[in-house]
């Protein structure tokens, strides 16, 4: 509870006043490849481009553990990264862990054919009393100059114990989040001895802890300098998989538990939603090139929510700026970070360390976090990577039905891509299935009847590299002849996905406008009693609600649309955690 308001009270102040001023990168290469301004011919491309199958193989092989290992037991040197902690000794707080990012970006140049530019994201701001602070960045030009949008990966570097500005408690943050920097860092060392079409930037962030300030930086930053960022991939915490007693919901099952087969992905919003199709995407992406070469599978499972119960992270700036981002997690993590009484995880704490020495000889031999893991989610984030920066541009198109069975899709767009693949999905926010068709004009294909479908299209390059999917549309199909004829004014659809994961997406598919006073979903138990009013504001189209159940909460619940104080429709809905 306490933590809750805490993070209340720190988005409002942040929202509120703290301004940020003076944001700028400091390497003018850098920042004018981010722009697009600048000539690809001008780097040396060399004996560094591949095709698709070769980059996964790639990816497969030069992902390495040892290397995550390695950075992340030097970033738990610093005693605390703090955000505002010292920034003038060589061996002790964020100055020096800075400095050392910097300098292992700079050591991956010369394997760049020096085309990569490190360089530092500074801004001005109020954060515990300290005035000006850098993000560390890593620039890679891409190689098509007509395509200027960039990818972005992203881990914070700060760390932080319970009190919001303690810079002197010992704070190492090894699951949160030396893990994610590893990450980037691993990411940068493999993927800057390639080229890709796009540009990718990487980043290290700060005073994620008291705000997501160092990503809100960046995102203001690729706004003001009109900076065309195509996909965000934040990491934070994402290389534990022991579950502690405490994780914020939807989270683990149990303390002591483990799991280091399953990773979590974040993103705002339901249907039609830009970062829950870049979630899709980047699960697509494993799914069909990584897996079917890996020797341990991993599952991503794609969250309802934006983040854990109570908590942010850095894909959260960039989503209040319209730019497509997602949060990779563990599965399992070990704290909420709720700092209460008897708390006893490791998160925000300075017990956030690498492991214990289990024989005395003083040297640690039992980690807390797992790297071979950890290296699983760094390929998983460079398949995606790699597609996003390679694959073509998103198509126009128009879809339409006809017959309540077969979708219709039109191609907007002055050339036609070698194929298309269009996506769709009912009850989850998976989708369900993937045609790959070979690109027309127009295109049609027969649907399975159902009762709801949504539908996207991606085109998809000779290199079988699919572009980032299309807003969604969302069709009733017909089961029946008889059911062809007319689609219903307006139907209550089953909650998705189900079983859920604490939170759940309610759909109202609106033929129409009407026009209404109020109108809201109520959420009863079984005996009738209201738990939750959602206000909703109907709109012609799928209309979609979020609902927050919380977690342990077990049971039978019904939710109705009701409209000026009339139950129109209710459902069903089962909670199983
Ligand atoms: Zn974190």
């Amino acid at each position: 509870m306490k933590y809750l308001f805490l993070v209340t009270l720190l988005f409002s102040v942040t929202l509120s006043g703290l301004s940020q001023t003076n944001i700028k990168c400091t390497s003018t290469d850098a920042e004018s490849v981010m722009k697009g301004d600048f000539k690809p011919s001008d780097f040396d491309t060399s004996g560094t481009a591949m095709n698709k199958q070769e980059l996964i193989d790639y990816i497969q092989s030069g992902i390495n553990s040892d290397s995550l290992k390695e950075y992340i037991i030097k970033l738990s040197t610093f005693k605390t990264r703090h955000t505002s902690s010292d920034t003038v000794s060589t061996d002790t707080g964020i100055g020096a862990a800075r400095r050392w990012a910097h300098s292992k970006f700079q050591s991956f140049v010369p394997g760049s054919n020096n085309r990569l530019l490190p360089a530092y994201l500074q801004f001005n701001q109020d954060i515990c009393g300290v005035m000006q602070h850098r993000n560390t960045i890593a620039v890679l030009p891409g190689t098509d100059g007509n395509l200027k949008d960039i990818i972005l990966v992203e881990g914070h570097m700060d760390s932080r114990c319970d009190g919001r500005c303690d810079i002197d408690c010992q704070a190492e943050g090894v699951e949160d989040n030396a893990t994610g920097s590893a990450l980037v860092l691993e990411l940068c060392r493999v993927l800057s001895q390639k080229s890709f079409k796009r540009t990718i930037v990487f980043m290290l962030t700060i005073g994620e802890e008291q705000g997501l300030l160092g990503a809100n930086a960046f995102a203001q930053y690729s706004i003001d300098n009109d900076i065309d960022v195509r996909a965000v991939f934040n990491n934070d915490v994402i290389g534990g998989i022991i579950c502690g007693a405490s994780s914020s919901p939807p989270s683990c099952p149990g303390e002591n538990m483990i799991d280091s087969t399953q990773v979590r992905i974040f993103s705002f919003g339901g249907f039609n939603s830009q970062w829950k199709q870049l979630a899709r995407f980047s699960k697509l992406q494993y799914s069909e090139e990584l897996f079917p070469k890996v020797k341990v599978p991993m599952m991503i499972s794609i969250m309802s929510a934006e983040d854990r119960t109570g908590r942010g992270g850095d894909h959260i700036p960039f989503r209040r700026k319209g730019i497509s981002s997602i949060r990779f997690t563990s599965s399992h993590e070990h704290g909420d970070a709720s700092n209460g009484p008897g708390y006893k995880d490791r998160q925000h704490t300075s017990d956030d360390i690498l492991g214990v020495d289990t024989d005395n000889d003083k040297v640690i031999d039992s980690f807390f976090v797992d790297f071979n893991y950890l290296a699983r989610n760094t390929r998983i984030n460079a398949t995606s990577i790699v597609m996003a920066a390679n694959g073509p541009v998103s198509p126009s198109v128009d879809l339409d039905m006809r017959w309540g069975r077969n979708l219709l899709i039109e191609v907007n767009d002055a050339e036609i891509a070698p194929r298309y693949r269009i996506a769709l999905r009912s009850n989850t926010n998976d989708w369900d299935t993937l045609y790959t068709v070979l690109g027309k004009r127009n295109m049609d294909i027969w649907i399975k009847p159902d009762v709801n479908q949504i539908a996207s299209v991606a085109a998809m390059d000779k290199d079988g590299i699919e572009s980032l999917f299309t807003g969604e549309r969302s069709f009733q199909t017909a089961g029946t002849k008889e059911q062809v004829s007319e689609k219903k004014d307006l139907v209550l659809m089953a909650n998705k996905p189900n079983p859920f994961d604490e939170a759940t997406i309610i759909s109202i598919d609106l033929k129409n406008a009407i026009s209404y006073e109020e109108a809201y979903i109520a959420i009863q138990d079984i005996s009738g009693k209201l738990i939750k009013k959602i206000p909703v504001k109907l709109k012609p189209g799928l209309n979609e609600v979020l609902y927050e159940h919380g977690y342990g909460v077990k049971g039978v619940y019904m939710y109705s649309l009701i409209v000026d104080g009339k139950a129109l429709q209710s459902e069903r809905m089962i909670f199983a955690n």
